[in-house]
């Protein structure tokens, strides 16, 4: 399983790390050829304007969106979330796939940083300790987003069909829940696409049989 990290700039090889840790290959994604074999993708933490600006620069905004359209799971941590919600309190959206407001640095000055264990259902009881970095909350959230986790009433981690988000930065702890997450996403991806071929192929053979 190979699973690109978005590399223009932010919290790069800790994800690397992590997919490796997970039995993926981790490789960083710069340019439009970088995509070619990608079965998941990583938006990772970093400053949201700039990773933004280099995303268009690049022109990687198009490999991106085929990835999403192809139903392949893109992950964003932190200014990755910001960066695929459609809407971004007093600024443009850059990605706009998921229906999502998020309020940037939200958790204000005084609480720049900070840990806090999380209940996630979806990765089971164990609480998830998570690493918020002047993180974004997500202020709405539409009818087809799953929320998969709350802080202090706030939506800090989500799903909408393959596309996966937290404020928080789980590739700075040693928990890889939501890496393996990602991964099994993107093996269901995979096996759906594998039994659509095998519908083509099947199709194929009744055609040449009645001929
Ligand atoms: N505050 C940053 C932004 O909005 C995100 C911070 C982070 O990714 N740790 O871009």
């Amino acid at each position: 399983m190979k699973a690109g990290v978005l590399a223009v700039q932010g919290a790069v090889t800790e994800h690397i790390k992590m997919l490796e840790k997970c039995g993926a290959q981790g490789v960083p994604v710069k340019r439009g050829q970088d995509f070619s074999g990608l079965e998941a993708l990583i938006i990772p933490g970093g400053e949201s304007t700039t990773i933004g600006k280099l995303i268009r620069k690049f022109g990687l905004d198009r490999p991106i969106n085929e990835m999403a359209a192809e139903g392949k799971p893109i992950y964003g941590t932190c200014a990755g979330l910001v960066l695929l919600a459609e809407e971004i309190e007093g600024e443009d959206p850059y990605l706009g796939l998921m229906n999502l407001r998020v309020l940037r640095n939200a958790f204000g000055r005084q609480r720049e940083s900070f840990e806090a264990a999380l209940e996630v259902p979806i990765l089971g009881e164990e609480p998830f300790t998570a690493v918020f970095i002047r993180a974004p909350y997500i202020n709405f959230a539409g009818p087809e987003v799953e929320v998969l986790c709350r802080f202090q009433d706030r939506i800090v981690a989500a799903r909408q069909g393959n596309l996966l988000v937290t404020s928080f930065h789980p590739e700075l702890t040693e928990d890889d829940r939501f890496h393996r997450l990602l991964l099994e996403m993107a093996r269901d991806t995979s096996q759906k696409t594998g039994s659509k071929q095998d519908l083509q192929g099947n199709k194929k053979a009744a055609a040449a049989a009645n001929k």
